[in-house]
């Protein structure tokens, strides 16, 4: 698979400041923020879209879910944000490193689903 500027930034590559971080994942703010509250959970391993994680990924999944609730505390979002994975590019996504967007700050109900991020 080809790689991503998600790649770099999980290796360090380039220097990007993490809210968050541990063996298996990073957390980074959007650079184009949609909501006052934007970030990125993305996994170490560079998995390209999320039908195409596997049976071994399951537990990378969850711990993905798990970060993003305690990120999601950390930041002082917890009890209104939203949780996004665009998969394909129909889909919205553009960079083929699987990645969770955490949305808050925003009153998200007014968020049309079908318009994706923005
Ligand atoms: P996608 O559209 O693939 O679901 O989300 C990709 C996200 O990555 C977009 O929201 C975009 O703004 C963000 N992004 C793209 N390149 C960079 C980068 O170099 N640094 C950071 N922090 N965010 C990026």
């Amino acid at each position: 698979m080809e790689d991503t500027i998600f790649g770099k930034i999980t290796r360090g590559e380039i220097p990007t400041d993490f809210l968050y971080e541990d063996d298996l994942c990073v957390v980074i703010k959007d650079i184009y923020p949609q909501a006052p509250t934007h970030v990125l959970i993305i996994p170490r391993k560079p998995i390209p879209m999320l039908n195409m994680a596997s049976e071994e990924d399951q537990s990378l999944l969850g711990h993905l879910l798990v970060v993003a609730g305690k990120v999601a505390d950390q930041l002082g979002v917890a009890d209104a944000f939203r949780l996004v994975i665009n998969n394909g590019a129909g889909g919205g996504q553009t960079v083929f490193h699987l990645h969770l967007h955490i949305l808050a700050g925003r009153d998200m109900k007014e968020v049309e689903l079908a318009s994706g991020l923005a």
